[in-house]
């Protein structure tokens, strides 16, 4: 049960600091700043304002003191003034011849009306008495006289002796003085003595306080021996504090005069007040200048949280943010600050998968290209092996496999263009056709392979013979052609009756041979063919004709 209460407890005052803490996060950062300023303002200026009302309190008391004690010590003095006065001027009329023998006569009327009705008509004393040398009463105007028979001063003044003091009749006190009546020489003896008294009244006193010079109230209140003991004990025999004790002629105490405290003086006060306002001014001050401190101090560390995060994103640290969770415009500044930073991270995040991706695809693409440029190469291999496969075959489709001459079909071409040519140019265009003789036999005889190895041999020395543009070829079988432009027909026998003699002067291993040849020249105007038909023509001639020789062709004997 106790623990239950105790554990309640325990989670609200919890409660209560969290609430505490929440609330106080939620406030403005200028009110919470004005917070902090009077919390310290109390804590500083609450012990010093404390301290400050006790020392004034304690010097106030110890001024009042002094001064009250000062009053009493100068209405002591005033009374004992009024005492010595009482006395002189009872003197004035106990050192007065005619007063003298008056007493002497037993002159009642004339004391009377010269000093014991008189003088208390002008000098307000209660009581007057006049008695003669033994004591015996004279004439007296009124008052305890059994009383103040008793009296110290009586008793010394009928001994001769003038004196003055307090007494205490009752519950009253008396300034009581008497001294002996004498003549003016001081030759005879004393006649009687002349008392008076009047009582310490508050008339008195407000005298007696006029001569002291102070405006405090003054009080007599009579003490008991006991009393008076008592208060000399408690203050270590200084008498009380804020009173005098007073004492008759015999010494035993019969009073105290009482001082009352001073007021607060107004020129204390102005003292305080100015003395508070320097304080203030001072605290004031310092204040102010702690207060501007911590806003600034409050200031460059929020600032430098922001400082310091700006840092971390500047130098790529993407997840810095700023950690202020009060709701004040600081909390506004870091929470709108963070979403930026967010938005900043997402963003480069993003760029960099981007960055990546597109890196990715460089990559891929630099592979390609590659991949690329090898098929590339390697076309390019095929291309030319290609182009060189297409040059063999074109050189195979115009060039004869065995001999390495033209072909027939390449000849066909060129004796187009050689005819063209010539009819462009007006230039001869001659034609040798060659034939070897007993060809077959040969074959036949040696086998099909010497044959060939003949006609390449037949085919070398055709091609050694050709001018640069001239054109040699098989024309068929074991029949050439040469084709000699710009060449007349004289030229073209000399040529023909040259390759006729290398034909001969071959030497093959088996046997030698001879070749037939027929020299014709283009007609202008005439096709082709006819060339042809003509320089064939002609070597047929020659084949009849014997072999081994060069005819031209002659139209008739076509
Ligand atoms: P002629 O003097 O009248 O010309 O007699 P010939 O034997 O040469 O007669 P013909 O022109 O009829 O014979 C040609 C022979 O040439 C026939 C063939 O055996 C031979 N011949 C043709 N082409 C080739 C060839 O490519 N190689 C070889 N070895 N022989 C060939
Ligand atoms: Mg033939
Ligand atoms: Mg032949």
């Amino acid at each position: 049960m106790r623990t239950g209460r105790l554990w309640r407890g325990r989670l609200w005052a919890q409660f209560l600091l969290w609430k505490l803490r929440e609330g106080w996060a939620r406030l403005p950062i200028g009110v919470r700043f004005l917070w902090i300023l009077i919390g310290v303002m109390l804590a500083l200026m609450t012990p010093l304002l404390g301290m400050g009302y006790l020392l004034l309190r304690q010097s106030l008391a110890a001024h009042q003191q002094l001064v009250q004690r000062q009053r009493l010590v100068a209405a002591v003095s005033a009374l004992d003034r009024q005492m010595a006065t009482t006395l002189r001027q009872l003197e004035d009329y106990t050192v007065w011849n005619d007063a003298y023998e008056a007493v002497q006569r037993r002159d009642l009327a004339w004391l009377h009306d010269n000093i014991v009705d008189w003088l208390p008509q002008h000098f307000y004393y209660d009581f007057v008495a006049i008695t003669d040398a033994r004591g015996a009463l004279a004439a007296h105007s009124g008052g305890d006289m059994a009383w103040l028979r008793q009296t110290a001063p009586f008793q010394r003044a009928l001994r001769g002796v003038g004196d003055a003091g307090l007494w205490r009749h009752g519950d009253a006190i008396y300034v009581v003085a008497a001294a002996p009546i004498v003549d003016e020489d001081w030759s005879r003896p004393p006649a009687g003595v002349l008392i008076l008294g009047r009582a310490v009244d508050a008339q008195f006193l407000q005298r007696v306080r006029e001569s002291a010079g102070h405006t405090g109230a003054l009080q007599v209140r009579t003490v008991g021996i006991d009393e008076a003991r008592a208060g000399e004990q408690a203050h270590g025999g200084g008498g009380i504090e804020a009173s005098q004790l007073l004492f008759d002629s015999a010494g035993r105490p019969v009073a105290a005069l009482e001082v009352e405290p001073p007021r607060v003086e107004q020129s204390w006060l102005v003292d305080a007040l100015r003395l508070a306002r320097q304080h203030l001014l001072i605290f004031g001050g310092a204040l102010a200048l702690i207060a501007s401190l911590t806003m600034v101090l409050l200031l460059q560390s929020h600032l430098r949280r922001f400082a310091v995060v700006i840092q971390r994103l500047a130098s790529g640290d993407w997840n810095a943010r700023v950690a202020y969770a009060a709701r004040d415009e600081f909390g506004y500044l870091a929470r709108a600050f963070n979403q930026m930073a967010q938005q900043l991270q997402t963003a480069f995040e993003t760029q960099e998968q981007q960055h990546e991706e597109i890196l990715a695809q460089k990559e891929e693409l630099e592979q390609l290209y590659q991949q690329l440029q090898q098929a590339h190469q390697e076309l390019a291999t095929l291309n030319a092996e290609l182009t060189e496969a297409n040059r063999a075959l074109a050189q195979a489709a115009v060039t004869d496999g065995l001999t390495g001459l033209k072909n027939h079909r390449a000849f066909q071409e060129a004796l187009h263009s050689a005819v063209q040519m010539a009819e462009r140019f007006q230039q001869p265009l001659a034609l040798i056709m060659l034939d070897l003789d007993h060809f077959k036999q040969f074959n036949d005889t040696f086998g099909h392979p010497a044959g060939d190895e003949l006609l390449r041999q037949a085919a070398q020395v055709l091609r050694e013979s050709a001018r640069i543009y001239d054109v040699a070829a098989r024309y068929g079988g074991e029949e050439f052609a040469l084709l000699l432009p710009n060449t007349t027909l004289a030229q073209a026998i000399q040529v023909a009756e040259r390759l006729r003699q290398q034909i001969r002067a071959i030497e093959n291993p088996h046997a030698s041979i001879s070749a037939s040849l027929g020299v014709a020249t283009y007609r202008h105007g005439s096709p082709p063919a006819t060339l042809v038909y003509e320089a064939d023509a002609a070597l047929y001639r020659a084949k009849r004709n014997g072999r081994n020789q060069v005819c031209v062709y002659q139209p008739e004997a076509a």
